[in-house]
C-alpha cells in the first residue's frame, strides 16, 4: 500500500478513499494508494510552510550539497527505480533506465544552482549609487505529474523548485504511484530536511484543493489538455504563477529527398516506444510526394517483428498499456478509424503477445489516407496508433501541422539543410527535430510546447525553470559619503 509523505515521514492517518495500482502486465491489482483528503493536502501545505521558513535560508553551498548527493543516490538506484517504474506503467525496462538518465540530468543542472541564481551588479548606476538584482524564492510549490513519465516529469520540476528555495508538495499520478515515493525516500537519505518535499496522492481532490490554496505560491503541472487548461484557469484565478504542460499530437513530416529507411525505423521507434503513451510521440507521419507508398511500405514491414511482452523481460520492446480503461479507449479508436475510411495498413488488434493473457495489450496500429477530420487524426490517442497524412508539397504538409490546435513537438526528415532552415522557422511548434524524431530539449534548455500544449508563460525545467520558481528583487543602494549630503526635493536623477 502506497500512502503520502509529509514531513520527512509516511502519513499514519486513514485514508476515506484509495485507488487501485495494477501491474499492466498482468491485469491484476498490485497494490492501492490513499487519496488525499483537502485535510491531508492542508497538512502537506503547512509542513511546507513551515518548512520553507529555514529552507529559504539554506546557503547555496547548502543546497548543492543536497543536490550532489541526490543525484550520487539517483545513480546508485537507477535500476531499482526503473524496475518500480516497469511494474506500474509497464513500459520496458530499458526505456524507465532511459527515463531515469533523462531526470538525472535535471538535477545535474539544479547542482548548478550558485551559478544559476547569480544577478547582476551595475556599480555606480549613478554617482556612488550600486544597482543589483536578487532572486528569491515563493515559497510552497505544487508539482501535479501524469502516469507516463512517473520518475522524469517530478524531476523536471523538484529539483530546480528546491533549489531555488522553495519547499514542494507534489502529487504524482494515482495510477503508478511508487516512483514518487522512492525519490522521496532519496532526497532524506541525500540530506533534505524534513518537510521540504512532501507527496500527496490522489485525484481530483487533491489537485484542486492545491490549486485553491492560499499559500500555494505556484503550480507546475503535466497532463492533459483538458486538465491543463483547469488548472491554469483555477490557479491563476487564485492568484499563483502557473506552468500547465498539456496534450500532443506530433507530426513528423517526411520530404522526398529523406533517407527512407532512417525515416521509417524513426517513425517506428517515435511511435510506439513506451507504446505511444509520451507527449513528444509521433502519432502523424507527413509523407510529402511521391513517397507515400514506399515510406508506407518500409513502416509496414518494420512492425510485425516487434516483440510486444511483459515489460521485465529483456526482449520485450514494447510493454502494455497502463490500464485496461486506456486500451480500450485506444482499441476504440482503432475502430473508428477503419470506420471512418482510414486504410488499415497494420492491424495492432490482431498482433502476437508474449505476455499473459489479462494484460492490457495493444499492437502496433499503422493507418494510410488519414485526413484532419478524422477522430484518429483530430484527438489524442497517447497509445501505439500511427497515421500517415499524405501531401503533395512542403507547403502543404507546413499547413497541416500549423493547423492542428497542439504545438509540442514536431519533426522534419530531409537530407536538405535549406529546407530544414525553413521548417524550423514556419513550424508553429515549440520543440522541432531535424532528422530527431523525439527532440526532448537537454536539461539545460527549456521543455514546453506552443498552443493547446502549455497554458502560460514559462517552459518547463532549464532556465525557463529557475526563472519560474523565483522572484527577482533589484536594490538600489548608496552608501553616503561623509562629505555628501543636501536637500533635494526632486525626482531621483542619474548624475
Ligand atoms: P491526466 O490529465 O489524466 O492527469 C494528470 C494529473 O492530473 C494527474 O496527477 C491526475 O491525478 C490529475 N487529474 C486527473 N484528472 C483531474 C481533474 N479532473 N482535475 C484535477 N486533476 C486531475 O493525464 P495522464 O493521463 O496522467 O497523462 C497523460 C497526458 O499527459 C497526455 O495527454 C500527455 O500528452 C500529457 N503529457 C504532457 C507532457 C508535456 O510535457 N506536455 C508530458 C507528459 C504527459
Amino acid at each position: 500500500m502506497t500512502t503520502h509523505w509529509i514531513d520527512g515521514r509516511l502519513w499514519t492517518g486513514t485514508a476515506e478513499r484509495q485507488g487501485d495500482v495494477y501491474d499492466p502486465a498482468t491485469g491484476s491489482v498490485a497494490s492501492t494508494v490513499d487519496f488525499a483528503s483537502a485535510d491531508v493536502v492542508d497538512e502537506a501545505v503547512a509542513t511546507a510552510s513551515r518548512a520553507w521558513r529555514t529552507w529559504r535560508e539554506a546557503s547555496l553551498a547548502a543546497r548543492s550539497t543536497v543536490l550532489f548527493k541526490f543525484r550520487e543516490l539517483l545513480v546508485a538506484n537507477k535500476n531499482e527505480l526503473a524496475a518500480l517504474i516497469t511494474a506500474e506503467h509497464g513500459k520496458v525496462l530499458s526505456d524507465a533506465a532511459g527515463e531515469v538518465q533523462r531526470a538525472i540530468e535535471n538535477v545535474e543542472y539544479a547542482c548548478g544552482i550558485p551559478q544559476l541564481l547569480k544577478g547582476g551588479f551595475s556599480e555606480n548606476a549613478s554617482t556612488r549609487v550600486d544597482v543589483y538584482s536578487i532572486q528569491q524564492s515563493l515559497g510552497v510549490v505544487g508539482v501535479i505529474s501524469p502516469f507516463n513519465f512517473p520518475a522524469m516529469v517530478p524531476l523536471w520540476f523538484v529539483p530546480n523548485a528546491i533549489a531555488c528555495g522553495n519547499t514542494v508538495v507534489l502529487k504524482p499520478s494515482e495510477k503508478d504511484p511508487s516512483a514518487s515515493m522512492f525519490i522521496a525516500e532519496l532526497w532524506a537519505q541525500a540530506g533534505l530536511p524534513a518537510g521540504v518535499l512532501n507527496v500527496v496522492h490522489g485525484d481530483k481532490v487533491a489537485v484542486d484543493r492545491l490549486l485553491e490554496h492560499r499559500d500555494v505560491k505556484a503550480i507546475s503541472f503535466v497532463g492533459s489538455t483538458p486538465i491543463a487548461r483547469h488548472v491554469y484557469e483555477t490557479g491563476t484565478a487564485a492568484g499563483k504563477r502557473v506552468q500547465a504542460l498539456g496534450g500532443a499530437k506530433n507530426h513528423m513530416v517526411v520530404l522526398p529527398d529523406a533517407d527512407l529507411d532512417l525515416a521509417a525505423d524513426a517513425a517506428v521507434n517515435a511511435g510506439f516506444g513506451s507504446a505511444g503513451e509520451r507527449c513528444m510521440a509521433v502519432s502523424v507521419v507527413v509523407a510529402v510526394d511521391p513517397i507515400g507508398d514506399e515510406l508506407v511500405a518500409k513502416i509496414a514491414e518494420r512492425l510485425p517483428g516487434l516483440s510486444v511482452g511483459d515489460g521485465r523481460k529483456p526482449d520485450s520492446e514494447m510493454g502494455p498499456l497502463v490500464t485496461a480503461a486506456h486500451r480500450d479507449k485506444v482499441t476504440s479508436y482503432v475502430d473508428a478509424g477503419v470506420s471512418e475510411g482510414a486504410r488499415l495498413v497494420v492491424d495492432g488488434r490482431q498482433h502476437a503477445v508474449d505476455g499473459d493473457a489479462a494484460g492490457f495489450w495493444l499492437g502496433p496500429t499503422l493507418f494510410d489516407g488519414v485526413e484532419p477530420g478524422m477522430s484518429i487524426y483530430q484527438d489524442e490517442i497517447f497509445g501505439p496508433v500511427l497515421s500517415v497524412v499524405r501531401r503533395p508539397s512542403y507547403d502543404e504538409a507546413v499547413d497541416v501541422v500549423n493547423a492542428n490546435p497542439y504545438g509540442n513537438g514536431v519533426a522534419v526528415f530531409t537530407n536538405d539543410g535549406g529546407a530544414a532552415r525553413r521548417f524550423q522557422h514556419e513550424v508553429e511548434v515549440g520543440m522541432v527535430g531535424v532528422n530527431v524524431p523525439i527532440p526532448v530539449p537537454v536539461a539545460y534548455y527549456s521543455f514546453g510546447g506552443w498552443k493547446q500544449s502549455l497554458f502560460g508563460d514559462s517552459h518547463a525545467y532549464g532556465p525557463e525553470g529557475v526563472h519560474f520558481y523565483t522572484r527577482s528583487k533589484v536594490v538600489t543602494s548608496r552608501w553616503l559619503d561623509p562629505s555628501h549630503g543636501g536637500i533635494n526635493l526632486g525626482f531621483p536623477q542619474n548624475t
